[in-house]
């Protein structure tokens, strides 16, 4: 088991991109960190340096107390799980499980026992004779976890892992994988691009943009406080609404000012001192879909009135497309039992405790 430190890590490749920037952040011991972000921000090199598979180039890692930055992949003690599993084809799945312990000279006695373990909580035992090539994806996988847990680490890093899956499968691996990690209690960094696969495996989740950590904090707080606008716009799905506007003072109460929409920000949000800085510039009003209600008659709480564009049925819920109140279709969730139609007229109101605010200028929450 380990805690890891990263100090001011930066990581600047030989062609002079610069991957990562000053990464800052204790993962606790037992801890599912979950490392997400769109293609290229980073999240691999951070991995691969954690691995020791890639070199630092500034900044330090720490297991424990101990630093690692000079020490070789193979002496960190953790194991790699790939999206592409990095199987041996040539191997029977019990071979490519044992591979790594044979290499550290463990006693075959031990080898036969580990290995038939973690196949058997994998559901696996029944494929040890056969090849890889022989697998669906889902089994491969498996494989590939199994070669990993069978070697005890301090610490697992998986890379996309369940990327090549079908998305039935996906939603299954998700699963077993959390449940595995909380049996095991092995500190597990994850990565992934997938922001439903992060809020539903990570106890915190580190928000990444251009090799810049944006946020991090369990799956809640950043749904519900995302610090800037990206985490804002990246974390839920349909995305949050976004309104751009202005921010200005009338008679002692601020007013969000857009082409259509006016509304009172409440005291209480008013009191946050960085709000006050705002006054008069550029704002962005986020609300997420299911914060904003419908209704088919103008109510005393409307703010705006558009048109159904689009109406997305998925079964347990429908998700509309309104236009008519900003330059965007404004998305909102709403029960499956509202009959509504395409082209009917629609009211919309929005409860003040559900408003985001950020500025355009910096993109940070102002009501953080
Ligand atoms: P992610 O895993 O989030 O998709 P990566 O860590 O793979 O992102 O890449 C981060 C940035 O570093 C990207 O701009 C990528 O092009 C660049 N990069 C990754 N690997 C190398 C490399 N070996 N040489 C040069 N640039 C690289």
């Amino acid at each position: 088991m380990a805690c890891l430190k990263y100090r001011e890590i930066c990581k600047r490749y030989d062609n002079n991109t610069l991957a990562v920037t000053r990464f800052n952040l204790e993962v606790k011991d037992h801890e599912f960190l979950v490392l997400v972000g769109p293609s290229g921000c980073g999240k691999s090199t951070m991995l691969r340096m954690t691995a020791g598979l890639e070199e630092i180039s500034e900044g330090e890692l720490y297991i424990g107390d101990r630093m690692v930055n000079d020490i070789p992949a193979k002496e960190r003690d953790m194991a790699m799980v790939f999206q592409n599993y990095a199987l041996y084809p040539q191997m029977n799945v019990y071979d490519n499980m044992a591979f790594g312990l044979t290499l550290r000279k463990i006693p075959k006695q031990e080898i036969t026992k580990r290995v038939n373990e973690v196949a058997e909580i994998l559901d696996i035992v029944h494929l040890l004779k056969r090849k890889p090539k022989t697998l669906s994806g889902g089994q491969r996988q498996r494989v590939a976890l199994g070669r990993a847990i069978v070697r005890e680490p301090q610490v697992f890093l998986m890379d996309e892992p369940l990327s090549n899956l079908d998305a039935k499968l996906r939603v299954q691996m998700r699963m077993e994988i959390s449940k595995l990690q909380k049996q095991l209690g092995t500190t597990t960094i994850y990565v992934t691009h997938d922001q439903i696969e992060a809020m539903t495996m990570g106890d915190r989740i580190v928000v990444m943009r251009n090799g810049i950590i944006q946020q991090v904090a369990s799956p809640l707080e950043l749904y519900r406080a995302p610090a800037n606008l990206f985490v804002a716009s990246f974390i839920g799905s349909p995305a949050m609404n976004f309104f751009d506007g202005e921010l200005n003072e009338q008679n002692g109460t601020l007013l969000f000012q857009h082409e259509i929409i006016k509304v009172h920000i409440p005291d209480y949000q008013a009191k946050i001192i960085k709000i006050k800085d705002c006054i008069n510039r550029k704002v962005i009003l986020g609300v997420r879909p299911e914060n904003i209600q419908i209704y088919t008659q103008p109510q005393e709480d409307t703010i705006a009135a558009g048109e159904i564009d689009l109406i997305e049925n998925l079964g347990s819920e429908m998700y509309l497309y309104i236009s008519g109140v900003d330059k965007k279709p404004v998305i909102a969730r709403v029960d499956q039992d509202i009959k509504l139609g395409r082209g009917e007229k629609v009211y919309i109101a929005i409860s003040p405790e559900f408003f985001h605010l950020f500025s355009q200028s910096t993109e940070e929450n102002l009501l953080k």
